[in-house]
């Protein structure tokens, strides 16, 4: 199943398959691989069967938009119009969207069919996927290992066949760090790239949505579609949204590639950094200058981010009262005790470790101590690229995680020891940039190992013009 889509859409347009097949062969093997738990809400099979056919006879009739029966995977915070949206999240359990995200309806306008709702993290809590109300998704590849978080799902339902292409979200590293665990493409756009109307929020000021695909042309089509201006979203930049795919065949020739040498320090995986070194390697032999350059604040990066992104989701979260949305407490006499029942019975543990968190370092006593000093530090760390970036550098290369794939349950106890799997994404995140993470090889345990692929602000076109160099060359 796993075919490029511009193969698929050769096979659609000649009559040699219908989406009608496409779709129940996707069914079919979200069926069969159950177990790894992929999927939250698996759409209607009358209500997909029709949109099916709808999209056929578009074909039929030579009517039809660029992704005519491309199949995607929404993780659980993007709403789809009358289906359920949990976030991955027991206070959501029967909150059904009037409305579609933004990202949604672009897709749905060139005809691509959303086949259902991946599981998540809660509130995209996570990076190991093992924190969803809905239980643990396992990776494809061994299934006595994580498939990375919060994105799961979304990963996985791309990495096993279930569909085509998948959208997450990152707030600091959800898309990139379970595409390496699973061995496919993820994008964690410019803040700003992508409207975030309809993603249920976690921290705002670094949420976004971002696609994931077996490839790295199918993920910048995917891109492409979707970005650019919503009025919907104030955040949401008005900058021109190139046609990538024109792009991706360049030559890494002359490209010079930054190599920070902070995210290859203490902590990092042997045989990561040697398929890291080796895909350097390689593009140098194609004619790319590889440099060393410095991130000096990157050390600051992973306290900086649970500052930050635990304020924001505290404030975030308190729309979840048990008055609105779903779960409310059977037990509550009195609105008080609505609020706080409510919530303690339908957070998990991890969501309300961040609330907690979020609180204290907003509180009047040490407002100025963590919260003022930690948006400091995130200047810092934001000047870091932008210094480099100004030093004729085109995009930087380094690890997506310090490790492959863990099992389960390895770090559930020691919340710092997870946080730390975001070492190398969570600074991006904290500056805006894009970055793409690819495929560069499997360890001897022959799980996958991911590269990314760091650029300027708005400039997805160099991630994916290297990855694609990438992904040809390992
Ligand atoms: N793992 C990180 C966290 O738990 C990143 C999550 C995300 O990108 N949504 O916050």
């Amino acid at each position: 199943m796993n075919k490029n889509f511009s193969e698929i859409s050769m096979e659609l347009k000649s009559g040699q398959t219908s989406c009608k097949t496409l779709v129940d062969g996707y069914l079919k093997n979200i069926e069969s691989k159950k177990n790894l738990n992929a999927f939250i809400t698996v759409f209607d099979k009358e209500k997909l069967a029709k949109r099916s056919e709808f999209v056929d006879s578009k074909i039929n009739s030579k009517s039809a938009g660029k992704l005519a029966g491309l199949v995607v995977a929404a993780k659980d915070a993007i709403v789809v119009r009358d289906e359920r949206n949990t976030s991955g999240s027991k206070i959501l359990e029967n909150y059904i969207s009037p409305y579609d995200a933004t990202v949604i309806e672009r897709l749905e306008k060139e005809d691509a069919i959303i086949i259902g709702k991946a599981n998540m993290d809660e509130f995209a809590m996570g990076s190991s996927n093992e924190n969803s109300a809905y239980g643990n998704v396992l990776n494809p590849l061994d299934t006595s290992r994580v498939p990375g978080g919060s994105s799961g799902g979304s990963v996985v339902a791309v990495a096993a066949g279930m569909s085509t292409v998948a959208l997450g979200s990152e707030t600091g590293g959800s898309v990139r760090l379970p595409a390496s665990f699973c061995g496919v493409v993820g994008l964690k756009p410019t803040y700003g790239r992508i409207s975030r109307y309809g993603l249920s929020a976690f921290a705002s000021s670094f949420d976004q949505i971002g696609p994931i695909g077996n490839n790295v042309e199918d993920t910048a089509l995917l891109t492409e579609i979707i970005a650019g201006l919503d009025t919907l979203d104030s955040t949401c930049a008005d900058v021109p949204v190139p046609h990538y795919k024109d792009h991706l065949n360049k030559s890494v020739k002359g490209l010079r590639i930054g190599i920070p040498k902070e995210y290859f320090g203490q902590g990092l995986d042997k045989e990561i950094e040697s398929s890291i070194r080796s895909t350097m390697d390689k593009l140098s032999r194609e004619g790319a200058e590889i440099v060393d350059v410095s991130l000096p604040n990157t050390e600051y990066g992973i306290a900086t981010y649970y500052i930050l992104v635990t304020a924001e989701a505290s404030s975030n979260l308190a729309r979840y009262d048990g008055i609105r949305y779903t779960h409310r407490s059977q037990e509550a006499k009195t609105i008080a005790e609505t609020y706080v029942k409510s919530r303690s019975e339908a957070f998990g543990e991890e969501v309300k470790r961040r609330i907690m968190l979020g609180t204290y370092v907003l509180s009047a006593g040490y407002y100025e101590a963590y919260y003022k000093k930690a948006q400091k530090v995130r200047t810092l760390i934001k000047n870091d690229f932008v210094n480099v970036f100004s030093k004729n550098i085109d995009c930087l290369l380094a690890p997506t995680s310090p490790t492959v794939a863990f099992k389960f349950g390895e770090k559930t106890k020691d919340p710092l020891s997870m946080y730390l799997s975001d070492v190398y994404t969570v600074n991006i995140n904290i500056a805006g940039n894009p970055a793409l993470s690819v495929p560069c090889g499997t360890n001897s345990e022959n799980m996958p190992i991911g590269i990314q692929v760091i650029s300027k602000a708005f400039d997805e076109t160099m991630c994916f013009r290297v990855g694609h160099a990438i992904e040809k060359l390992v």
